[in-house]
């Protein structure tokens, strides 16, 4: 039988790395859901849609058509009609408007749903806000990671050089803070531990030590 993992947390608390290094130890597929959300903005900014219009970015996220791919390097490459996107998806733009779009329904009930199909498939390491909550409810376990708020935005400001954006520090703290605000107090599946969720605070721990302590639990 497949197995769900949930992992959820705030902006740059290390979810990414621990997800797929986890993914890859159990040989479970890794979903990255804040890709999804950020390719149907890309899609949203590429066609000049308004952040406010709900119709428009509703329709975006039904007709998508959205791939989550695992290339050669075991990285995952996300597409949009066969065009690798990958890159573009972490942009600034991207970033400060992402948390716009995924706090409209319409937006989240189309991807929930992607991503429960998702999960239906095998055994999954999901990583995203509201995965524990509300798209896999009954997960087999279920991880919340924080950190401080400056580890948080160091780390996002070093994975952003590491993929070429050359960005400053004072922007990457404000971009988390101000998402964390709005993930948090949107109305629909706000970004929360769910009641059964491992709290594990990332700060001061390498990702080695992150990934052992979830594996340790999760075959504890
Ligand atoms: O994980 P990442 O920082 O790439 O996520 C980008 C944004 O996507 C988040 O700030 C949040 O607004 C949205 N998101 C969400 N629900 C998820 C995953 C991401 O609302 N499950």
């Amino acid at each position: 039988p497949s197995v769900c993992i949930a992992i959820d947390g705030p902006a740059g608390a290390g979810k990414s790395t621990a997800a797929k290094m986890l993914a890859s130890k159990l040989g479970y597929v890794y979903v990255d859901t804040g890709a999804m959300y950020r390719a149907v903005t890309y899609q949203a900014l590429m066609d000049k849609i308004n952040m406010d219009d709900t119709g428009a970015l509703t329709q975006i996220a039904e007709t998508i058509d959205l791939a989550l791919k695992v290339d050669a390097g075991g990285r995952t490459r996300i597409l949009i009609a066969g065009t690798d996107v990958t890159q573009q998806i972490r942009c600034p733009e991207v970033s400060n408007n992402v948390s716009l779009v995924s706090r409209i329904p319409g937006v989240r009930n189309v991807l929930t749903r992607l991503q429960r199909e998702l999960a239906a498939q095998g055994s999954v390491v999901m990583e995203g806000r509201d995965i524990g909550t509300k798209v896999l409810p009954a997960a087999d376990k279920k991880f919340f990671l924080t950190a401080s708020v400056e580890e948080r935005a160091r780390r996002r400001f070093l994975e952003l050089q590491q993929i070429g954006y050359q960005v400053k520090y004072d922007e990457v703290i404000q971009d988390i803070i101000l998402r964390d605000e709005i993930d948090s107090n949107r109305a629909l599946a706000p970004l929360k531990p769910a009641p059964d969720a491992v709290i594990v605070d990332c700060s001061g721990l390498t990702a080695e030590q992150v990934v052992d302590t979830l594996l340790s639990i999760v075959s504890g």
